[in-house]
């Protein structure tokens, strides 16, 4: 397995931008991944744990733009702008561990117990980590024995292409279908695709909470308390979207700087994106002199 995140160049970020401008969030998710771990092959990367990619774009993140991560969250009850921070490492040591330990991010140096430390007013999410056996999972209720595998990024991603708004519970159905290795009811075997239809919705509680807790990265939800009416909200970090946001910022902050270098200088998109952070933040200054 290639190793995670070596930060690439700007060139291939900005490529990784443009690319991603206009898709969908699962494919900026692997167009990130990728990123991350630029060996790796598409199949690789799709049969990867949720947890697994989480924990690839949150060192992804930290190679490009450090530890801290600000969250900004509204309180929904009062309105009230709350900040706090977040560690990059903790969070994707966090992920390593929920997708079995593999070990990809090299991230697990400051281990998981760092979680929360730094988010003022923010209470340290999921404290009870559990790694996943490797194995499938099983939920015995009533009648029913269901077998089931954690969603991988494929799986999520066909689950995304056939979403349909007119039709809330289809994608959820799919990925269901997807992941069920086996279905019994009172004894008799149940084809994965008609669970949508015939699963008790306790049943699929059951499942859910099971996942969840055998894979509890997929999603990383906070419970901000607020300084102003002490209202808890529940604040979803989605590391895509997160990091989306930030990289995109940085690709429009970069291409005013070779604007600008450009016009004063006539160099070429390919001679400054090749100049240093540094020289480039330099020579900018001298032309604000100028
Ligand atoms: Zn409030």
């Amino acid at each position: 397995m290639t190793r995670a995140a070596s930060p690439t160049g700007p060139a291939e970020l900005l490529a990784t931008w443009e690319a991603g401008l206009a898709q969908h969030d699962w494919e900026r998710s692997l167009l990130l991944h990728r990123a991350a771990r630029p060996g790796a092959g598409t199949d690789e990367l799709l049969s990867m744990p949720v947890g697994g990619r989480e924990a690839d774009l949150y060192a992804l993140r930290r190679a490009l733009f450090g530890e801290r991560m600000q969250v900004r969250v509204e309180c929904a009850s009062c309105g009230e702008a709350m900040e706090f921070e977040l560690d990059a490492s903790a969070l994707g040591a966090r992920a390593a561990r929920a997708a079995g330990a593999e070990g990809a991010s090299g991230a697990g140096a400051l281990g998981a117990e760092a979680l929360g430390a730094r988010a003022a007013g923010a209470e340290a999410p999921g404290a009870g980590v559990r790694t996943a056996s490797g194995g499938a999972l099983r939920v015995e209720e009533g009648e029913w024995v269901v077998e089931f595998r954690l969603p991988t990024v494929a799986d999520l991603a066909a689950a995304a292409a056939v979403a349909d708004p007119a039709d809330p519970a289809r994608a959820r159905r799919a990925l269901l279908a997807r992941c069920t290795v086996s279905a019994v009811r009172g004894g008799q075997a149940v084809a994965p695709e008609r669970l949508g239809e015939l699963l008790p919705r306790q049943v699929e509680q059951r499942l859910a909470e099971a996942a969840e807790e055998a894979d509890p990265v997929a999603d990383v939800t906070l419970d901000v308390a607020c300084p102003e009416c002490g209202e808890a909200t529940p604040a979803e970090l989605d590391i895509t979207s997160y990091l989306w946001a930030e990289l995109d910022n940085w690709a429009r902050d970069l291409l005013l700087d070779v604007h600008l270098l450009a016009t004063a200088y006539g160099w070429s998109e390919p001679e400054i994106l090749a100049l240093s952070p540094l020289r480039r933040r330099y020579y900018l200054e001298l032309c604000a002199d100028a």
